[in-house]
């Protein structure tokens, strides 16, 4: 597979064409933003670790029928994918109370609630990812009615699926955030599943595993990435 010109960088990653025009490359950097990137550094290795721990994920998926753009890990920090569509709609799905949902609501965080919590934000930084409803995101014409429909359901059916596999790993899948695309005329799970992109507590100890490491300067961010891949690896 041929690399050819580079046609997106994000905060994480960078994605270039190939010589199928179905298939992009996606690269995983170590940079890392956080505030809506008034807060830059770099993880070591993050990128290699993401990569690696977005393989895994996005093949158990797979193999749960869940339909993703990843094809195959090509090296260390870089993956094939299925050229999707972005649709600019980030869905989070929460199982404990931390983060954004502590501070829209003042509630504490450890919270464990008794149904998960799906929120949609818009997903555009000069706006700072705002929280809307699903009417928004249809009035917006960003996504269609059918297409939100699935993917609410199929973002409750990874995070079964997800909160499973965490849970013999002796790790509380807190919250995380997902993207879908649209790849000839379906809808697929996009983008990654990470550290960056979930927050993962530690069953016993209620350690944070996850970016939160970084964003509230609670140092051992690498030695956190590191456990997590060990915890799913081993
Ligand atoms: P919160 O809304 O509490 O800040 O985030 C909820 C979950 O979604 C967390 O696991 C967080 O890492 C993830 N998340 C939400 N927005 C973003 C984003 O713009 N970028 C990344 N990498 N993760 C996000």
């Amino acid at each position: 597979m041929e690399k050819r010109k580079q046609v997106y960088e994000g905060k994480a990653k960078k994605v270039y064409k190939t010589d199928d025009q179905d298939l992009f490359i996606q690269e995983f950097k170590d940079d890392a933003t956080a505030f809506d990137a008034t807060k830059r550094g770099t993880i070591v290795n993050k990128g290699v670790v993401n990569n690696r721990i977005s393989e895994i994920l996005f093949e158990l998926l797979e193999s749960k029928g869940i339909e993703t753009h990843f094809v195959k890990k090509l090296d260390e920090r870089q993956m094939l994918i299925k050229r999707v569509e972005i649709i600019p709609l980030e869905v989070t799905i929460r199982n404990i109370v931390a983060g954004g949902m502590a501070k829209l609501l003042a509630m504490p965080e450890g919270i464990v609630l008794e149904e998960p919590v799906l929120e949609y934000h818009y997903k555009k930084d000069e706006l700072h990812d705002p929280l809307i409803n699903e009417y928004h995101a249809k009035a917006m014409k960003i996504v269609t009615d059918e297409e939100l429909d699935f993917i609410a359901k199929r973002s409750f059916e990874i995070n079964n699926i997800l909160k499973a596999f965490f849970d013999h790993k002796n790790l509380d899948l807190v919250d995380f955030k997902l993207e879908f695309g649209r790849h000839k005329g379906k809808v697929l799970l996009a983008d990654e599943i990470s550290p960056d992109t979930c927050r993962f507590w530690d069953k016993k100890t209620k350690k944070k595993l996850d970016k939160d490491r970084f964003r509230r300067d609670l140092g051992g961010v690498e030695d956190a990435y590191q456990e997590v891949l060990k915890r799913i690896t081993g």
